[in-house]
């Protein structure tokens, strides 16, 4: 199987990458490294299985690269702009337009890809579709609460029209299509400065900086190690019986942000102090993914408690911090 990992240099594209060539895959990854990394995938670089396109998705393909798309028979859609914190360089919000395209043009050209090849495809959309979710924990049904035109609209709105479109194409083209939403998660190549509040919170700690919190700390997520995260990816598009679903995937255990900042202290084994800072606006208060259908449909469980995997998380950051 030839897979097309688009975004595959970024922090879950490059685990996937990862996963994929293990497994005896071939793998062709596409990312423009707005935010993703060359070392994210450097492990790869010479392998025969594996081949890597500095390239915009949103931008024509040339002949040459079209020889290649001809042979993908299953494509990942991870390309895009992810994290929402202002603060940070690497915030979709430093990135409005690019982030809009890669989930709407971006989306339209691998959609034809998948049209074309009769391929399987996988559209990575987000928990960011349901805004500020007035349903709770989130259900697949629930249709969000979004504000259109507000700071992290350019995400939020991109993610919706990317799942418009993949739906559009399976309803008018009849292509093997899901789409998944993504809540938080975290682990190994994480970047450290995209502003993620665990990767915020573990950099801090071992710098031994005070944890920033934004707002009260009473907000809540649901974090998801990983590894678990691309269990559900796969199986989302590999298994049977999954065309025209949407899935919830994450961790549906639900921590308030106060209550992060000591399971960190106790992870880095770091006397912590705190500071508090504004909250952004639009910051949803409470995220947790009802997971009923992903375990149902998928088998998907999620296996890594956040204890554990903030351990190995801190592990990784002690190499980079
Ligand atoms: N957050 C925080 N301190 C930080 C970074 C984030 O308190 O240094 C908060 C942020 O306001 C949000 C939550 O942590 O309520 C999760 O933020 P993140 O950027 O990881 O992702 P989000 O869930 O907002 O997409």
């Amino acid at each position: 199987m030839l897979y097309l990992v688009a975004g595959g240099a970024g922090f879950l594209g490059s685990h996937l990458c990862d996963c994929l060539i293990a497994d005896g895959h071939d793998v062709l990854c596409v990312d423009n490294l707005i935010t993703g990394k060359k070392d994210n995938i450097r492990q790869l670089d010479n392998n025969i299985h594996f081949t890597f396109w500095q390239y915009d998705i949103t931008k024509d393909f040339n002949k040459e690269q079209e020889k290649l798309l001809s042979r993908v028979n299953a494509i990942f859609h991870l390309a895009s702009p992810a994290s929402p914190n202002i603060r940070s360089q690497l915030s979709y919000m430093n990135f409005p337009v690019e982030t809009l395209l890669a989930n709407s043009l971006g989306t339209y050209r691998l959609l034809e890809v998948a049209k074309k090849n009769r391929a399987k495809f996988l559209y990575a959309s987000s928990s960011e579709i349901y805004g500020e979710p007035k349903e709770h924990p989130q259900k697949e049904t629930y249709f969000g609460n979004v504000n259109p035109n507000g700071i992290r609209s350019c995400y939020d709105e991109g993610k919706r029209f990317g799942e418009a479109i993949t739906f559009s194409y399976l309803r008018k083209y009849d292509i093997n299509a899901r789409v998944v939403r993504i809540f938080n998660t975290y682990g190994p190549k994480m970047d450290k400065e995209d502003g993620r509040v665990i990767s915020n919170f573990i950099t801090m700690a071992l710098s031994d900086k005070p944890l920033t919190i934004y707002g009260d700390g009473t907000q809540t997520r649901s974090f998801c190690y990983v590894s678990d995260l691309i269990n559900g990816l796969r199986l989302a598009l590999e298994k049977e019986n999954t065309k025209g679903e949407v899935f919830n995937l994450g961790n549906d255990e639900e921590y308030s942000i106060k209550e992060l900042a000591e399971m960190v202290q106790n992870a880095t084994g770091k006397k912590i102090t705190l500071s508090n800072d504004n909250l952004c606006p639009d910051d949803p208060t409470r995220r947790c993914p009802d997971l009923g259908r992903a375990k149902k449909i998928l088998g998907y469980k999620p296996e890594i408690s956040l204890e554990v995997g903030l351990k190995k998380t801190v592990d990784y950051f002690k190499k980079i911090v």
